[in-house]
């Protein structure tokens, strides 16, 4: 009797978390805001080899979500946005050093056009020896002002030339910009992935879902300690992922774990609110006009966060 108490309680104790990173540049002084220093990947790579850490895949974690395995705290994985130039030319030698493994999403119509600042399909192919490729839209489009039909027109020439240039089909999708509502979700879901990405900044867990995969941004500065600190929340958001009639938020609605009692919620240019919760239920009527037109709702227990996007269509 004693150990099925035990092990029904083990869901609430453990919170086992993985955390995936997605990078854009690097050793690019150029774009500051996207660009991560090699001295600063190097240190972060030092940091996660001598602190136990392991690097592993993204078809890691989708394994470990299709059958429930436990998610390791020490899980840690690389993901790169656009496929620049500057990943295969700075980067790429540092991923081989360490053998960290990573998931290269391809902006496909920019090494289709050869635009100057991205890879050649020679240089993606040559980087699938050593990671994932993966795809990232084909005309890195804002998905959100798209109807249905422009999302899958481009997501049907991107996935033909990627099938053409790589030769298998790609399997994981991230969300150009990591832009995305309801409609735009459904539409992409509907060419059955294994893996959705988004970039919610949050952690990943048993409860996560395989078709909405958070992923935390890692540039800039040395962030990486403190990154690893973040926890997931499972939530059931009942707040609507779409940008709301004439701007204004009215409620902010979504379930979490029965046993939190109180929590925080973050509207962007509001900050931060503490809120009650009832029986793993939060609701407020809130009637907030929306400042920011990449809107991000968070919801907060102590490091568990959960969070959503709303972006202006
Ligand atoms: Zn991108």
């Amino acid at each position: 009797m004693r150990k099925i108490f035990f092990l029904a309680l083990i869901p609430f104790i453990v919170h086992a978390d993985a955390h995936i990173f997605v990078f854009h540049r690097f050793g690019d002084p150029h774009h500051t805001s996207t660009n991560t220093s090699i001295a600063t990947l190097r240190s972060e790579f030092e940091f996660l080899k001598t602190n136990g850490y392991e690097v592993v895949s993204l078809i890691r974690v989708h394994q470990a979500l299709l059958r429930q395995e436990e998610i390791s705290d020490k899980w840690v994985v690389f993901t790169i946005d656009d496929s620049y130039k500057s990943f295969y030319d700075n980067a790429l030698e540092l991923f081989k050093e360490y053998a960290y493994p990573f998931t290269l999403f391809v902006y496909i119509e920019a090494t289709d056009k050869k635009y100057g600042d991205f890879m050649t399909w020679e240089q993606i192919r040559e980087a699938g020896q050593y990671g994932e490729i993966a795809l990232h839209s084909y005309g890195h489009p804002h998905m959100v002002s798209l109807t249905t039909q422009e999302i899958k027109t481009d997501t049907d020439k991107a996935i033909a030339s990627f099938e053409k240039q790589m030769g298998y089909t790609p399997e994981y999708y991230a969300y150009p910009y990591g832009e995305y509502n309801s409609e735009v979700r459904e539409a992409i879901e509907s060419y059955g992935f294994r893996l959705i990405v988004n970039q919610n900044s949050g952690a990943v867990s048993t409860a996560s879902d395989s078709n909405d995969l958070d992923r935390i941004a890692l540039t800039g500065e040395n962030l990486l300690k403190e990154k690893l600190r973040i926890k997931h929340l499972p939530t059931e958001w009942i707040t609507l992922q779409k940008w709301p009639d004439n701007s204004v938020l009215k409620t902010i609605h979504a379930k979490i774990p029965s046993e939190i009692t109180s929590a925080e919620y973050f509207i962007s240019g509001y900050g931060w609110k503490r809120i009650e919760v009832m029986n793993g239920e939060v609701e407020e009527e809130i009637d907030l006009p929306l400042i920011q037109t990449r809107t991000r709702l968070f919801l907060r227990d102590g490091r568990r966060q959960s969070s959503l996007i709303l972006v202006k269509e």
